[in-house]
């Protein structure tokens, strides 16, 4: 892969404002996420909830402000590798190289680490075969509809990711089976009261307790908490919905400054590794707030130092962005 300006390794809020105020300041930008959509955790952990505190706004919902972060963070053309860890940073001359844990090798100036939490993974349903079965018939998200077009589908989740498949797969799919864990579903209200007006197979306080197949996924037996009945289920493909994991993982080991899961940042964003920065959830400093409103100022005013330090010619404050040409202008 070829050489950019800056890396930016999370593709959250934080991270996808600093890939636009880069774009801004005229830098080629490379946006690294594990997940397999931009995002960050509005789009991991939150999609369907409102947010009151975003500057400008009143009330806009997680997803759709993800939306308008995505659009205005990758308007300059920024690069996105998307649906793998960043698991190490070499230096290589005056700058550096990361690699994914696909083994992707992304040369890069400078370093903006926009990690959050940490890389975020699906939550596995934890049964013996689940990684045999792994894109085998076993899925946790839907990269593409079509894969499940007149198939019997095992649903997992009862929170607004797994209603919100029920109710966009019911159309194509031959049949569904949604499996929760409890009676009570953690969704919104209104997709709740349409996914139980679906003509489907709802098996509340169920877990699955098997997978069963050979090259692929056949069949789950099910397990009733409350009546210890077990039913053995036909499926064609599980799609699990239970939420994801964070962990900074392999980054704990690139000898950064970390303290309590964050990494210490000067009043630049700079961390103790030279042209690294550091923004958003993931940094730490006296006064940190982990917001979104807080962490787009941090990136915009890391990428006008990243600007400086391979520019020493460049001034730290670009001008307005109204005094600007942007490509968005053209919408
Ligand atoms: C339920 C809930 C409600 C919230 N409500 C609000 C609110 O109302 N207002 C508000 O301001 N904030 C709110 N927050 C907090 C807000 O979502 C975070 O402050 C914000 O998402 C931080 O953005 P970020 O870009 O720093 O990190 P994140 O959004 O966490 O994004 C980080 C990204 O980096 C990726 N990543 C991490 N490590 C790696 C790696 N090694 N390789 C590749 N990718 C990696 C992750 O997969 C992730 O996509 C809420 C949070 C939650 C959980």
């Amino acid at each position: 892969m070829s050489e950019v300006d800056i890396t930016i390794i999370g593709g959250g809020p934080v991270g996808l404002f600093a890939s636009f105020y880069a774009g801004l300041r005229g830098m080629s930008v490379r946006i690294i996420d594990s997940l397999p959509e931009l995002g960050g955790q509005l789009t991991a952990l939150y999609p369907e909830k409102y947010i009151y505190d975003m500057p400008g706004f009143p009330k806009v919902l997680a997803r759709d402000l993800a939306q308008s972060f995505i659009e205005q963070g990758m308007q300059f053309g920024a690069e996105a590798v998307l649906g793998s860890q960043a698991v190490a940073l070499e230096k290589a001359g005056e700058g550096y190289v990361i690699e994914n844990a696909r083994g992707e090798r992304m040369p890069t100036r400078t370093v903006i680490i926009a990690a959050g939490a940490g890389a975020f993974s699906p939550t596995k349903i934890g049964v013996q075969r689940e990684e045999e079965f792994e894109g085998k018939g076993l899925h946790y998200g839907v990269r593409s509809k079509d894969e499940f077009k007149g198939k019997r589908i095992g649903i997992v989740g009862g929170g607004d990711s797994a209603l919100d498949w029920c109710l966009n797969l019911h159309p194509i799919v031959d049949r569904i089976a949604l499996i929760h864990r409890r009676d009570q579903f953690r969704a919104h209200e209104d997709s709740v009261k349409q996914a139980m007006a679906l003509d489907m197979d709802t098996h509340l306080w169920s877990t699955v307790t098997e997978l069963h197949g050979d090259e692929r996924l056949e069949a789950v037996t099910l397990e009733n908490s409350q009546t210890k009945e077990l039913l053995k289920v036909d499926l064609d493909a599980l799609i699990v919905n239970i939420g994801f994991r964070a962990s900074l993982g392999p980054l704990k080991d690139w000898g950064l400054e970390i303290e309590k899961n964050q990494i210490k940042v000067n009043e630049r964003f700079e961390t103790n590794l030279p042209a690294v920065f550091a923004v958003g959830d993931v940094c730490s400093f006296p006064g940190k707030l982990k917001l979104i409103a807080t962490g787009v100022g941090e990136a915009a005013t890391a990428v006008c130092f990243a600007k400086t330090h391979l520019d020493p010619e460049a001034k730290h404050f670009p001008g307005h962005s109204s005094d600007m040409e942007l490509p968005s202008a053209a919408h």
